[in-house]
């Protein structure tokens, strides 16, 4: 799965509001193999209200994360990761979008104005262009226009496959878990 994690000072040239401020949700929902941290629970080196702890040493993988909140102007205040439940990420590829899900708020993604916006975004199924893909407590779900298709917690190394299949009432997506080098899109996990 996916580690990462936190980029707690912003650049000095960016806006104040794109600051990670109070929100650590980055230091909550990754594994950071080099403190020990698994997916889910909060690092033991979070500080209540700065930062990290070990702010320096932190590890590389931590220094190098930004969300895509804190990188992207056109996210507003709504999209800030601790007021939204979740944190997006973009894949090196530039076009599968991760939404990674606080555990404590499993639904938030679902609740306006996120979910009708990963529908849109979701459309990109259609034309092979582009995914959403929410990972949730429960499993994961790629986001399409008609429905959400939910797939079981994936295992480290596997792989997600998507695209377009015919069936009885037109093309439709489909999307399957692989065992790991079979499919386009390595899973975080
Ligand atoms: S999730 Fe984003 S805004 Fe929040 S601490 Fe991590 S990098 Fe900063
Ligand atoms: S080491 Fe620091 S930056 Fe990395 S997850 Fe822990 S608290 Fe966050």
């Amino acid at each position: 799965m996916a580690k990462a994690h936190t980029h707690r000072t912003p650049p000095r040239s960016r806006a104040p509001l794109k600051a990670c401020g109070e929100c650590n949700l980055c230091c909550k929902v990754y594994d950071v193999e080099d403190v020990g941290k698994k997916a889910g629970t909060l690092c033991h080196h979070t500080r209540e209200s700065d930062g990290c702890s070990i702010w320096g040493l932190h590890p590389q993988i931590c220094q190098d994360f930004k969300c895509l909140w804190l990188k992207h102007d056109d996210l507003n205040g709504l999209w800030r990761p601790n007021t939204a439940g979740f944190v997006l990420r973009l894949e090196p590829n530039g076009t599968t979008l991760n939404v990674d899900v606080d555990p404590a708020r499993p639904d938030a993604w679902r609740q306006a104005p996120y979910y009708a916006q990963f529908k849109l975004w979701g459309e990109g199924i259609l034309r092979s262009e582009s995914l959403v893909v929410v990972y949730a407590p429960e499993g994961l779900y790629v986001v399409t226009p008609d429905e959400d298709l939910f797939l079981r917690t994936p295992k480290r190394g596997d792989i997600l496959e998507t695209g377009m299949e015919m069936t009885l009432f037109g093309p439709r997506p489909f999307a399957r878990v692989l065992p790991a080098a079979r499919g386009r899109h390595a899973l975080r996990a």
